[in-house]
């Protein structure tokens, strides 16, 4: 007997990958109880079911229960009853739950990695090496937040109920994204997995039942968009965590407007892997498998555009065909297989459909010679070369095995190509030149850049997106702060502004006419509909004119603040002395602007110089914090450091309170700047000559021009037009409710991160309306990976 005979004569054992287990899991559960609510098992209200079925043979495998809005409401009872107990039990004690749930995964971990593989068609060798394992790493990390809470979050407290809804690419891992950090909060969870993929999630109530977490913290319920709704509109809920698509993100956006739910959205992305042409390429063409063809490309941080360097772009194209020719499309279950099935048969359609669009527009779509399976979802891995930028191909996200592929001639130009795009998720740098790397890093508008690798995570790494990717981290501390609230010193109550008061009779002394203008790239302009608005003193009287500002001078301004490069480009050190020197400047006027605060708001004398000692002493804060709220380095288990940088937002609109309006106005764009933003101020629209008198400190004070722009006017209207503006990157609000919630739903267009008061203003002399809170608003946190070693 030679070697092959005896190989083919052996006796095999089953795999640990055989799906027996997992049958006999299935077989022995009754679906149609599947909501798992305040520990017990139920079934819809309804008494409706869904199908999940398997992507590999299209055969059903089991009916589920469709949950309710009655279904949610009990779901949300059930945690909102466990609330207070578990946000008071002690670090210690919600660490050891956590980490009883990785341990009991990880006791469990093939039947989860098999159950996965069977309801999502993903191959075996991704769930059972990636998915499980990170999953379970999520829980045993989060442990350790849940003890750390008060050491490194002090002043801050778990939100409260969280409803969460995750899609169906990756269901178990973000399932532990999601409820990981909500438990070591001290928060109790409603989550919602995707219809296509219910099944690890009710694996995953079994293992909370058995790792003993209290009956009603953790709450699954299954559905579709209907329960999705329904627990996104529930008022019971102070937190909405949302993975999806940007479509979906955007309801949720619109739909929690106005409500104070605080938002965390990660959405899809078309990430940019960039191949420079010193990079080695064997390595390029391995990353790009795993970029492009993990989990069929759908991905939400999918490698799916391929830029690459002019001059190696025949010999890297000749490599990744005849890759791709060897990956092997067949069975997930088989632990060969590196293309399974997508999920269903609507996405299948789906990429089909956008590969003959983007063919139609040009795109040279080519796939390897290979069979596929006869029945099952699948799709062959696809590449697309004579791909324009506007080719729908590289534009939308195709969350399946296709990859559009571009050329570039300089570093200049694959940033831009790598930028042009509406997300801002991910990005892989290929170079052997690390200076290089680290150079286009910080340029890339995206949430993480892997260098010389991609799709790289990690527990204690913040993952999430820029621009429509969403906003909000997860992972690592970023992700922590998703679910904590600092309780921060509230002030009054903002009312509509009234309009109907006109003052005409000059203040006494008031001799000159002083109609101040706006403040717009550095220059005072007149407004460009050219009316004003009066500003009355305390007693009635007319104390001066401002310019009423438009859609078209907020438009001006936001482009002049895009303009300024020198500011978000200028060294922290140089910001601060910029801000030092405004300080500076500030305090040497301060009789003038005390006296000002006296005549607008009739504050006697000693609380208008608090008011402005207050101020040039925030100023000073925040030039002394521009170059010391800085990122961190990660050292997540694997050869690799992960720079945790903090970068500016880019343009912040800043809507200013009336209360305290100097010290108000400058406690909002104070932190702005410092972290590198520039800004298009509105200042408050009954006390506006406050901010029309900064205009020369600012001009004294080496501030660039557009780093800091000023238009007067009315709040509401103005907050609107910043809010529906498309190049502004965050908006702070503090207004009345009305012109909150509003501003809140029109930010849906580039979902531009919206902080608001919700109608209520802060005490801003209070020690809590300054400091990290203020500087954490203004940053993006971007991880950068870059791994060592040979
Ligand atoms: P989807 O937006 O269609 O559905 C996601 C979830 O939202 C599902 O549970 C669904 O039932 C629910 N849902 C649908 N409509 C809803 C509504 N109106 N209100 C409330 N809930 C609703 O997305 P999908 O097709 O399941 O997932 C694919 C998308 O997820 C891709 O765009 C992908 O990029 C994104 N994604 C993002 C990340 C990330 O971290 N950024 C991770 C994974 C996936």
């Amino acid at each position: 007997m030679n070697i092959l005979e005896r190989y083919h004569a052996m006796e095999y054992g089953p795999a640990p990958e055989a799906r027996n287990e997992a049958d006999a899991w299935l077989a022995g559960r009754d679906f149609s109880k599947a909501l798992f609510i305040g520990g017990a098992w139920k079934a819809a209200g309804g008494g409706k079911t869904f199908d999940t079925s398997e992507p590999s043979s299209g055969k059903l495998l089991a009916k589920v229960s469709d949950a309710n809005a009655a279904d949610i409401d009990a779901a949300v009872a059930a945690a909102a009853k466990a609330l207070p107990k578990w946000s008071a039990s002690s670090g210690y004690q919600r660490a050891k739950v956590l980490y009883a749930i990785g341990r009991a995964m990880q006791r469990h971990q093939r039947l989860f990695a098999v159950l996965e593989t069977i309801d999502n068609g993903k191959p075996i060798r991704e769930s059972r090496d990636i998915d499980v394992p990170l999953a379970i790493r999520h829980f045993i990390h989060h442990a350790g937040w849940a003890q750390a809470l008060d050491r490194d979050f002090p002043g801050q407290k778990g939100v409260g109920v969280v409803g969460q809804i995750i899609p169906w690419n990756f269901p178990l891992l973000m399932l532990a994204w999601k409820i990981a950090p909500a438990l070591a909060a001290g928060c109790t969870v409603v989550l919602k997995p995707a219809e296509f993929t219910p099944l690890t999630a009710i694996l995953f109530a079994e293992i909370c039942e058995r790792a003993g977490v209290p009956k009603g913290v953790v709450n699954i319920m299954q559905g579709g968009p209907d329960a999705g709704a329904a627990i996104v509109n529930h008022p019971g809920i102070q937190k909405i965590a949302f993975t999806g698509s940007s479509e979906v993100g955007k309801i949720i956006r619109k739909a929690t407007a106005g409500s104070g739910k605080k938002l965390s959205l990660e959405l899809g992305g078309k990430s940019a892997f960039i191949v420079f042409e010193d990079a080695d390429l064997d390595s390029a063409v391995e990353g790009l498998v795993d970029g492009i063809w993990f989990n069929q490309g759908q991905v939400c941080c999918a490698g799916s555009r391929l830029l690459v360097q002019e001059g190696i772009a025949d010999a890297l194209i000749a490599k990744v065909k005849t890759r791709m020719s060897r990956l092997r499309v067949g069975s997930p279950l088989d632990k060969n297989t590196d293309i399974g099935p997508l999920v269903d048969l609507t996405q299948l359609d789906r990429v089909k459909g956008l590969i003959a669009e983007g063919a139609r527009q040009g795109a040279v779509c080519w796939q390897p010679d290979a069979t596929l399976p006869s029945s099952g979802y699948y799709h062959l891995p696809t590449l697309a070369t004579g791909v324009s930028p506007a080719n729908i191909l590289a534009q939308e996200e195709v969350f399946g095995p296709v990859l559009a592929t571009m050329t570039f001639r300089n570093t200049e130009e694959a940033i831009e190509l790598a930028n042009n795009t509406r997300y801002g998720l991910a990005a892989s740098v290929w170079s052997e030149n690390v200076n290089l790397a680290l150079h286009v890093a910080p340029q890339l508008k995206a949430g993480v850049v892997w260098v010389n690798g991609t799709n790289m995570f990690d527990a204690a790494c913040g993952f999430g997106g820029y621009r429509e990717s969403g906003f909000g981290r997860e992972g690592g501390r970023e992700g922590m702060f998703e679910y904590l609230a600092a309780k921060l010193p509230l002030g009054p109550i903002i009312k509509p502004a009234t309009s109907s008061v006109q003052p005409v009779e000059q203040a006494d002394g008031v001799a000159i006419d002083r109609t101040a203008k706006l403040f717009i790239g550095g220059k005072q302009v007149r407004p460009d509909g050219n009316y004003s608005l009066a500003v009355a003193t305390a007693k009635g009287k007319l104390a001066g004119e401002v310019g009423l500002g438009s859609r078209k001078d907020i438009r001006d301004a936001v482009s002049a603040a895009r303009a300024c490069k020198s500011w978000p480009e200028a060294t922290a050190y140089n910001r601060s002395q910029v801000l030092y020197y405004l300080a500076e400047n500030l305090s040497g006027r301060s009789e003038e602007f005390a006296a000002r605060l006296t005549e607008l708001t009739g504050a006697n004398a000693k609380a208008a110089r608090d008011e402005v000692e207050l101020s040039v002493e925030r100023l000073f804060l925040y030039a002394g914090l521009a170059d010391k709220f800085e990122g961190r380095v990660h050292q997540p288990p694997a050869r690799a450091v992960t720079l945790a940088l903090h970068e500016p937002v880019g343009v912040v609109g800043i809507v200013a309170p009336d209360n305290q309006p100097l010290l108000g106005f400058i406690s909002l764009v104070a932190p702005a700047l410092a972290m590198g933003n520039t800004v298009v101020a509105v200042p408050s629209e009954r006390y506006p000559l406050l901010a029309t008198d900064l205009y020369q400190v600012i001009e004294y004070s080496d501030v660039p021009a557009g780093a800091v722009n000023i238009v007067t006017g009315r709040t509401a209207e103005l907050a609107g037009v910043l809010a529906k503006h498309d190049d502004v990157d965050g908006l702070w609000l503090v207004a009345d409710a009305d012109t909150c919630a509003k501003a809140e739903a029109e930010s849906i267009g580039n979902l531009k991160r919206v902080w608001s008061g919700n109608g209520r203003s802060l005490d801003w002399a209070s020690e809590e309306a300054a400091g990290d809170v203020f500087l954490r608003r203004a940053i993006e946190v971007k991880n950068v990976w870059v791994p060592y070693g040979d």
